[in-house]
Order: C-alpha cells, then sequence, then structure tokens
C-alpha cells in the first residue's frame, strides 16, 4: 500500500469493510456501458464524522448504501452542505490516476471555512480517493472518452433546530462511473444572459462549492430553458454588466484568430467559483504559446466583439464536460446573437484536445498534474 503521495502528503488510515455483495460483474458492464452522468454509483463509500470532543475519527470505506438521519437534523434546515467533483481516469497502461486533486483537497477546505464547518485534512481527502478508487477499481472505465467521477461532500448533522455552525459533521465520498459528455460529438450550446437573478454577491458563497449556490440557481435555469436555451450565464450583482461565469462551468473568450490568438477568462473576484479547469488551461494555453490572460468581459463587450468579430469563439470549462463551446446568447435586454457563426472554434478544440491529452495520458505530464493511485 503507497503511504504516500505526489503532493508529498501521507495518507489518513481507513478500515476497510468491504460489501459482501457488491454488483454481478453482467450489472457492472451493463451499466459501464452505457453509464451516462450521476445516475449509477460504485458499490462501496467512504465516510468519516467529525464533531467538537473528537475532532475526525471513524473513517471507514462501507458498501453503498442510505443514510439514516434523525428529521432535525442540521444541514436539511439550514444547509450546510459542501462538495466536490473530480475524476479517476485508466491510462493505456492500465494505471489509474487523477487529475490535481490536491487543488480539490484545498478549494473544499476553503469551502468548509466558508460555512463556518469543520475543515477534512488533505491526508483524509486524499487517503479517502485513494481507498474508493483502490476498492472500486474496476469500475473504472478503460475507454478514453469515460472517467469515474468521484463527488467528495460533507454535510453538518448536529441534531435541533437551534441557528448556529453544526457540532459534528459527517463527510462522505461517492463514486459515479460517467460516460463521454458529448456522445454525439462536442456540440456548442446556447446560453440565456440572467438579468433578474443573480448567483452570487460580494461577501456571498460565491467561491465557496456548497450546495445552497446551486439550489439558488436553478429558477435562472430554468428560465433560461424557457428561453431555449441550454445554460444559464451569469452577470455581476452590483454592477449588472461583468459576466462571471456559465452554469457550473468558466467561461473563456478568445480574442484573434491563428497565432495572434489569445484567450481571457474573467477575473476571480470572490463572486466566482475558481475552477480548477480554469486555472489549469491558464497554463495550458501558455504551453501551446497562447496568451492567457484573466480580465474583465462586459455583456456589451462580448455582443460587439462578436459583430465585429474581435471575439472568436467562446467556451466553458469544468471537470465534468471538460470544455463546452458556447455558439449562441440570448437575452432579455442585450438582444441575440451567434458567437463563432454558431460552430466550435478551432482553438476551443485545441485546448479541449491538449487537457484531455495530458489527463487520458496521451500527452506527456509536464506539470506533474496527474496523481497515480494503482
Ligand atoms: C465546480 C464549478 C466550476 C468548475 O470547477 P472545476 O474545478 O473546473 O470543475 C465552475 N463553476 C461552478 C459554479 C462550480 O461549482
Amino acid at each position: 500500500m503507497t503511504t504516500s503521495t505526489e503532493s508529498g502528503t501521507s495518507l489518513w488510515p481507513i478500515e476497510i469493510k468491504a460489501s459482501t455483495a457488491p454488483r454481478s460483474i453482467t450489472e457492472r458492464d451493463a451499466i459501464m456501458a452505457n453509464p451516462g452522468f450521476g445516475k449509477y454509483f460504485t458499490d462501496h463509500m467512504v465516510r468519516a464524522k467529525w464533531t467538537t470532543e473528537d475532532g475526525w475519527h471513524g473513517e471507514e470505506l462501507v458498501p453503498y448504501g442510505p443514510l439514516m438521519l434523525d428529521p432535525a437534523t442540521n444541514v436539511m434546515h439550514y444547509g450546510q452542505a459542501i462538495f466536490e467533483g473530480l475524476k479517476a481516469y485508466r491510462h493505456a497502461d492500465g494505471s489509474i490516476k487523477t487529475f490535481r486533486p490536491i487543488k480539490n483537497s484545498e478549494r473544499f477546505a476553503r469551502s468548509a471555512r466558508r460555512l463556518a464547518m469543520a475543515e477534512l485534512p488533505d491526508e483524509l481527502f486524499l487517503g479517502s480517493i485513494e481507498a474508493l478508487v483502490r476498492q472500486d477499481q474496476a469500475w473504472v472505465p478503460s475507454d478514453q472518452e469515460k472517467s469515474l467521477y468521484l463527488r467528495p461532500f460533507m454535510i453538518s448533522t448536529e441534531v435541533g433546530l437551534g441557528v448556529r455552525p453544526s457540532n459534528s459533521y459527517e463527510y462522505l465520498l461517492i463514486a459515479s462511473p460517467a460516460g463521454a459528455y458529448f456522445p454525439q460529438g462536442v456540440k456548442p450550446v446556447s446560453v440565456w444572459l440572467s438579468d433578474e437573478y443573480v448567483r452570487a454577491a460580494p461577501g456571498g458563497t460565491g467561491e465557496a462549492k456548497c450546495a445552497g449556490n446551486y439550489a439558488a440557481s436553478l429558477v435562472a435555469q430554468a428560465e433560461a430553458a424557457q428561453h431555449g436555451c441550454d445554460q444559464v450565464v451569469w452577470i455581476d450583482a452590483v454592477e449588472r454588466r461583468w459576466i462571471e461565469e456559465m452554469g457550473g462551468m468558466n467561461l473563456y473568450f478568445v480574442y484573434g484568430e491563428g497565432d495572434s490568438a489569445r484567450i481571457v477568462t474573467p477575473q476571480l473576484t470572490g463572486a466566482l467559483l475558481p475552477g480548477i479547469t480554469r486555472e489549469s488551461l491558464l497554463t495550458v494555453a501558455e504551453d501551446l504559446g497562447i496568451r492567457a490572460d484573466e480580465g474583465r468581459i462586459s455583456v456589451e463587450d462580448w455582443r460587439d466583439g462578436c459583430a465585429s468579430e474581435a471575439i472568436s469563439e467562446v467556451f466553458a470549462c469544468g471537470t465534468a464536460a471538460v470544455i463546452t463551446p458556447v455558439g449562441q446568447v440570448k437575452s432579455r435586454e442585450s438582444g441575440a446573437w451567434e458567437v463563432a457563426g454558431g460552430r466550435t472554434g478551432v482553438l476551443t478544440m485545441k485546448l479541449r484536445q491538449a487537457l484531455l491529452d495530458i489527463q487520458t495520458g496521451a500527452a506527456p505530464d509536464r506539470h506533474n498534474w496527474m496523481h497515480t493511485i494503482c
């Protein structure tokens, strides 16, 4: 058993209580042939508890199954709930790797701090991932387009209706095989600029990966759908002018074309979720000789930039879909327009392939981003 990682963190021991009734190979194969996203879960999960008296304890890998919670459990009333999302990939040599898991661990700790929850040590975050992926390694697809999606999360578990930070928390890790995000090939999405609802305001929880941010976003997502759009794009809460992000993904704007092309992503203001894909693409772009900056892009910049062709492509990025082109924009106040003639841009696909190649092992891992599990 490995006891240290590329990040130099030694791993927290986890007691293994394996299932005596895992899914049959036939059942597993049927699921893995067509997994979709977040629909099926592997045979096990990891759990750990935190209390004010004992800190973190009771770390164990157990069969996947329901939780039993008192109806007065804090999370169901006041919503102290945070999560993460990352993927495990099987490389051609059969090894299994995750992409920059220490970044997820650090963000999970920051989210916990913002929601006044207990921080999970990196050793336990990474240790839980190693334990679950090793145990359920048969669930990591070998198909290049597929992966095992990992979902670490934490909830407050104190029983009672008093409003205060909970005195106990539970950390859980579950895993779900994930199919190709674009089974029919990469296709640009249409977006609705949300002018009525905002995702995050200064001083709010925009930087935290918390369940509440998603709860608050769903009405705008429904509004986008009513306008025939696939996704919602968030505008800043104060000036209602600056582009922030798209649904659960960060955005990039491509200025210029060919050798002079450069990419710009909205700067982190405290209201945006600092995506690991976003951050990695700043580096991947530089590796490819493409200038990459953080900046401010307004709704007018976007519309006028597409009209004058100063903006040649726009794409969104995140763990689940890697990179998604944006083809169409609709809004109440600023009209509707096309990006890149509604087609997938060349640079969008180049960056997508470059990042995927690192993650799937088709390209060398120059920045030591891949973390080998087994
Ligand atoms: C998770 C998330 C992202 C993308 O983050 P990655 O680390 O790249 O997966 C972007 N925006 C929101 C709101 C998110 O929750």
